[in-house]
């Protein structure tokens, strides 16, 4: 079926992740006019890494993070976008390397985190992950940390289950609770470690924030936050 595949795809005009458009035989996964789109995020808040206003972070203003800092390699631009929709749905294993490719320029160019001595992807519910079939923030973390050599621990994070988590609590219990979705696997050790959690997307950062509350509740000396794109 693999074979097949490849050989129906030696017969396919390569087309740009971010527009649709055939791609020129110098061109790559992207069109020009796509890859002029895309540039890596700057002037940021060094702690949340939202773009800088004129009056300094209004997102650290109003919320507490755990995290220590957090970092996007681009903003969420209709390109981005794209290639994240393709991600999810289509072309998995292929835009998971690109992405892992540009994180790697990324921390390359800007050495943003200290020490990495672990990386871990936010997990996705079960329940979810069963019906999609994988997740994506793993397939993110395996490539970045293939490139960078960082230990991949894809176990250490689990969800607890729906019914464990949810039905006792009301909306506003539930959002008080910030860790109380998730649990950590008490094979490892990670008291006085620096991980680096990975995700797709970071919008409100609720989800990483609860993961790093977690793990600072263990004693990890640093949480940094790494998502290919930035909501606004
Ligand atoms: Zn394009
Ligand atoms: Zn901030």
């Amino acid at each position: 079926m693999n074979i097949l595949k490849t050989f129906i795809g030696l017969f396919l005009p390569k087309i740009c992740l971010g527009c649709d458009k055939q791609l020129l035989k110098n061109e790559n996964f992207l069109c020009s006019n796509c890859t002029n789109s895309i540039t890596f995020l700057e002037n940021i808040c060094p702690i949340c890494g939202a773009p800088e206003t004129e009056h300094g972070c209004k997102v650290c203003g109003n919320h507490k993070f755990f995290f220590d800092k957090a970092r996007s390699v681009f903003i969420f631009s209709t390109t981005i976008q794209k290639m994240i929709h393709e991600f999810k749905y289509n072309e998995m294993t292929r835009i998971a390397k690109i992405f892992g490719k540009l994180s790697q320029e990324y921390f390359e160019k800007y050495q943003p985190f200290d020490y990495i001595d672990y990386i871990i992807p936010v997990p996705l519910h079960r329940v979810r992950k069963r019906s999609r079939g994988f997740n994506q923030a793993e397939l993110l973390a395996r490539e970045i940390s293939k490139r960078m050599n960082w230990e991949y621990l894809p176990n250490l994070i689990k969800r607890k289950r729906f019914t464990e988590t949810q039905t006792k609590l009301n909306r506003e219990q539930r959002k008080e609770n910030v860790s109380f979705a998730f649990k950590i696997n008490p094979e490892y050790s990670i008291k006085g470690k620096n991980i680096l959690l990975v995700d797709d997307v970071f919008t409100t950062g609720s989800t990483t924030n609860s993961i790093a509350a977690v793990l600072k509740g263990e004693q990890v000396n640093k949480v940094y936050v790494l998502t290919i794109a930035r909501a606004l």
